[in-house]
Parts: structure tokens; C-alpha cells; sequence
């Protein structure tokens, strides 16, 4: 079997530890000439031993001495995000699995496609952001491919395997409700960090588990998936399902529901993508829908939870709108995470840098760059 030469980048985090029991598992498939993060150098080095890398990279240059200094012997390091645009478009790569958190996965991504390569994709701050230069890009690269890794939309891509574009009327993506579920409306907008940190049902990374208990995880999923699934112009839903058994279901025009349920681990999903159209027998626990006994569905409250007038906002409009949304977040999020504002405020944030934006279609990385520094700078300004 000729090997995938995967490069992973955001490899020290939650997904890219996940993606590291994957490839170390199947190393007769998968080849990782690169691994890339940013600062978390001792972690960095442990997973070029472990995957055998040729290469490991730091895009932020001030940490490359010490990387050099932890790296064994047989791996290059290198530094910078030109560096890491020069070697996922090389010949040494044929699959990025790119996991770096927020919008700094999109140069890299952009650099991929236009070099024909796949793409496994969980950083969703990519679609958020740039999904119109992403869709854009793709046409224009026909031998380039996208297959997601977030859970809900690797659901939504294996229940549409192989169906005709105008069967499907709906594309429903399920959320566990976070740790807020069922809290009153002053009781979330009081919520402390470690309560907002308390989920459920998976466990990940700080600032995407902060967004599960916003809600604000699901308005992100909403733009993505209105940018992955572009072609089928199906609408989106989203249902509380508090078991998170179930990932993601598609409604064909027939009235038939299509799901994809599996245990809540993301090395499915990246094993997934990574042997698409193939799948391995993996080394995780297998869902028991007799032990689970029951599972619930319910209609979001978006009273409870604005951050789904907030995605359907932004799915609607499109443009740069969905990037200010992302960067509104962001910027709540740290300012929450530093005991600056209360968890209510994240939505007064966010719904104000909306409110105020001047929206206009995609053009160029450099406009998206602007808008996303724009936002940012009136986030961190809201008087509360
Ligand atoms: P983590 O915070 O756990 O990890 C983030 C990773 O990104 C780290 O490896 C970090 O490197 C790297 N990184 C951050 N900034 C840069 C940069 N400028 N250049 C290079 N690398 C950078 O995040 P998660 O793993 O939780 O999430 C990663 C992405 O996957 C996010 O977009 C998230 O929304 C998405 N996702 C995550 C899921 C999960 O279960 N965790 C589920 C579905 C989607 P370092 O630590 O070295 O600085
Ligand atoms: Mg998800």
C-alpha cells in the first residue's frame, strides 16, 4: 500500500493529540513527514518522536532555538507560517489534517488546496471565516478535496455519501445542550468559568468547551455547515440531543431521516477523514444504543441561547459578517476567561459588533484580515 504522507498541524492540542493515537496506530498506512503547533514546544517534539516526523514546525520564529534543542535526532525544525505554506504544498505532503485553533488555519488551508492536496478539516474557524474564499478556492482546484472532522459534520458528509443534491431538504446538526441546558436564563448570564468548563459529554480544548455552554459552538457548526454543504442549498436545524449519540442527521425530500450515531470520540471522525473512502477498525469503545436506553431531541431555545439568531444571522448574510461574528466571540471569550465580564455578556459583545457591521461579499485574504482585526478592536471595546 503506497503511504499518505499527512502533515498535522495543531498537533499538540486536543484534536492533534486524538490525530497522533490515529497515525501511530495505523503506521502502516499513514507516513507524518510534518507535525505544527505554536507553543507548546516539549509536547511538539514528544509527537515528532512518536509519529516519526522528518519535520516539526513553529510558526511563531521565537520559538525555534528551543525547539531545535527538543527535537531527536532525525527531525529538521523548522519555523514561520511560510515555512509551513512551503511544505503543505510541497510533494512531501498529500493530506493536511489541520486542527490549529481559530483563524490561523486559513493561509495554510488556502496554500493546501490551490496545491491539489486534501484537506481533513477540524479547525471550523476556517469555513467561519474564509468559507467563501475556501469554496472558491476548491472550484478552482478541482483535484483538491475537503472532508470534514468536526463530529456533527463528518455525520452530516457520511449521511450524504453517494445522495443526488436535490433529495436532500434538510441538514440537522444535534448539540448536547451543554453544561446550561436546562438553566434559567439569569442563571447562565451569572455562570462561572468553571461551571462553563463542566461538559457533559465530550471533552476538548478550553475555548471550544466555553462554547459548547454558549451555544456559541453550535453557531460556528451552523456557518461551517452552510459552507461544507453548499452544493446541496438544503436548510439547516439544529436539535438538543443530550446523549450525543447521535452526530447529525440529513432529511430527504421524502420525509426520510438519515443519522450518523456513533461514542463521542474524535479519533472516528479524523480516522475518517484520514481513510476516506475506507474505514479502520479502531482501538475506541463501540455505542451500545441498548445500554444508552434512551435518547431525547429537543428544539433549541433560542431565548435562552442567542448565539442561534446570532448563526442564522450569519449563515443568511454571509460575507464578512460570519468572520466578525468568529472574532466577536474570540475576543468575548478571553475577556470572560479573564474574569472581565460576566457569561452574559458574551452575547452583548457579540451581538453588538454585529449590529454595527458594515457587511460586503468576500474578496481577498487581506480584507478578511482587516474585518477580523476590526472586530476584535470594537469587542474589546464594548462598555458594558
Ligand atoms: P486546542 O486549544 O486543544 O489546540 C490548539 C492547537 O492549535 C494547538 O496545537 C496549538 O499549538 C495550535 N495553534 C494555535 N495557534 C497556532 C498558530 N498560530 N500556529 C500554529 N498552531 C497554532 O484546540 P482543539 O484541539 O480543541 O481544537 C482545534 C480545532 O479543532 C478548533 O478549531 C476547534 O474548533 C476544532 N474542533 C475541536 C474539537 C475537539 O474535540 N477539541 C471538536 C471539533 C472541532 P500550541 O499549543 O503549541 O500553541
Ligand atoms: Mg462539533
Amino acid at each position: 500500500m503506497t503511504k499518505n504522507n499527512v502533515a498535522l498541524l495543531g498537533a499538540t492540542g486536543s484534536i492533534g493529540r486524538s490525530a497522533t493515537v490515529v497515525l501511530s496506530c495505523y503506521k502502516e498506512r499513514f507516513n507524518v513527514p510534518l507535525v505544527a503547533a505554536r507553543s507548546s514546544i516539549k509536547e511538539l517534539a514528544a509527537c515528532a518522536k512518536e509519529l516519526n516526523s522528518a519535520m516539526a514546525l513553529t510558526t511563531d520564529k521565537a520559538f525555534y532555538s528551543e525547539l531545535s534543542a527538543a527535537l531527536p535526532q532525525g527531525t529538521a525544525a523548522l519555523s514561520g507560517m511560510e515555512k509551513l505554506i512551503e511544505v503543505v504544498s510541497s510533494d512531501q505532503v498529500d493530506t493536511v489534517l489541520c486542527a490549529i485553533i481559530g483563524t490561523a488555519g486559513i493561509r495554510p488551508v488556502l496554500a493546501a488546496i490551490e496545491a491539489g492536496k486534501t484537506i481533513a478539516l477540524a479547525s471550523k474557524e476556517v469555513m467561519v471565516s474564509a468559507g467563501e474564499l475556501v469554496n472558491a478556492a476548491l472550484k478552482a482546484n478541482p483535484q483538491a478535496r475537503l472532508i470534514p472532522v468536526d463530529s456533527e459534520h463528518s455525520g452530516v458528509f457520511q449521511s450524504l455519501a453517494g445522495r443526488a443534491k436535490n433529495e436532500v431538504e434538510t441538514i440537522i446538526l444535534t448539540a448536547s445542550g451543554g453544561p446550561f441546558r436546562t438553566w434559567s436564563a439569569e442563571r447562565i448570564a451569572s455562570a462561572t468559568l468553571a461551571e462553563a468548563l463542566n461538559h457533559p459529554t465530550w471533552s476538548m480544548g478550553k475555548k471550544i468547551t466555553i462554547d459548547s455552554a454558549s451555544m456559541m459552538n453550535k453557531a460556528l457548526e451552523l456557518v461551517e455547515a452552510r459552507y461544507l454543504f453548499e452544493e446541496y442549498n438544503a436548510k439547516l436545524d439544529v436539535l438538543v440531543h443530550p446523549q450525543s449519540a447521535v452526530h447529525a442527521l440529513i432529511e430527504l425530500t421524502d420525509g426520510s431521516l438519515i443519522a450518523q450515531c456513533a461514542i463521542t470520540d474524535m479519533k472516528l471522525p479524523i480516522a475518517y477523514a484520514l481513510t476516506y473512502p475506507e474505514r479502520v477498525t479502531l482501538p475506541a469503545a463501540k455505542l451500545s444504543l441498548a445500554e444508552m436506553g434512551k435518547l431525547e431531541f429537543f428544539a433549541p431555545d433560542r431565548k435562552r441561547f442567542p448565539a442561534f439568531d446570532f448563526a442564522y444571522a450569519a449563515v443568511e448574510s454571509g460575507g464578512t459578517l460570519p468572520c466578525a461574528m468568529n472574532a466577536a466571540n474570540e475576543v468575548a471569550v478571553e475577556r470572560f476567561c479573564a474574569g472581565e465580564i460576566t457569561f452574559g455578556s458574551i452575547y452583548r459583545i457579540i451581538d453588538k459588533v454585529m449590529s454595527d457591521w458594515h457587511n460586503e461579499p468576500q474578496k481577498s485574504l487581506e480584507q478578511l484580515d482587516a474585518a477580523d482585526a476590526e472586530a476584535r478592536s470594537k469587542a474589546r471595546e464594548v462598555k458594558l
